[in-house]
């Protein structure tokens, strides 16, 4: 079931003409490390994870394979050194005080920390991520910190409209020539994130199936 869904979403990623290459990340957020296994021998590399606590446990599981881990949950600041420790990439770095604490933090050993900036496209009041007049600020302030690297953006758009978001997000990430990273596109609407520069797409669904409440 989750080899075929898979093989399903590959297909789906190839049948959008795109020019960027783009990598699918299984989001494993409330799925058990058996089915992270599963994912892993059909030939999954990239996973993402929403809650710290749940995540180390399967990352401490699964320490002998090669996996590419990204935290793509809010992040409190307490959160912060685990994350540093334990995740290849960061999507949801929303302030400079994060991605301050993620840079001192990061341990030299594993090489700098891929982050992406999230931003709130839709300006919605609910939702977490930099307002698009923030951006420009807090990219300048992310130059001076050695220990990350800041490679893009991550939205989540409103459901209703993603389409004309992800035009705006492949708008303001062309202000930005250094950077090659968009992290947009989930189950429902992976085809149009593509369509529209994303270079990395986020399924959970459509791989495992409906999640249980989280
Ligand atoms: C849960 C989640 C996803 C996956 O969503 P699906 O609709 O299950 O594909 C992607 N991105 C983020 C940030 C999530 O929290």
């Amino acid at each position: 079931m989750i080899k075929d869904n898979l093989l399903k979403i590959n297909s789906r990623i190839n049948s959008v003409d795109h020019k960027h290459q783009v990598t699918l990340i299984a989001v494993s957020k409330t799925r058990s490390v058996d089915e992270v296994r599963v994912a892993l021998d059909a030939g999954q590399i990239h996973f993402g994870e929403n809650y710290l606590q749940e995540a180390l446990e399967k990352i401490e599981l699964l320490q002998d394979k090669d996996i590419v881990w990204h935290f793509i949950g809010p992040i409190q600041s307490n959160k912060t050194p685990k994350i540093a420790k334990n995740f290849d990439w960061v999507h949801s770095v929303d302030r400079i005080k994060i991605a301050e604490r993620l840079n001192q933090q990061r341990p030299k050993v594993l090489g700098k920390l891929n982050v992406l900036l999230q931003v709130n496209i839709d300006n919605e009041d609910t939702k977490s991520g930099l307002f698009v007049d923030e951006i420009e600020e807090i990219v300048n302030q992310l130059d001076n910190l050695t220990n990350i690297c800041l490679r893009g953006f991550m939205c989540i758009p409103r459901p209703d409209n993603s389409a004309d978001s992800y035009k705006r997000m492949a708008k303001i990430m062309t202000k930005y020539p250094t950077l090659d990273t968009l992290s947009m596109g989930m189950s429902a609407d992976m085809e149009e994130a593509i369509a529209n520069g994303a270079t990395l797409v986020r399924i959970g669904t459509d791989i495992f199936g409906k999640r249980m409440q989280k």
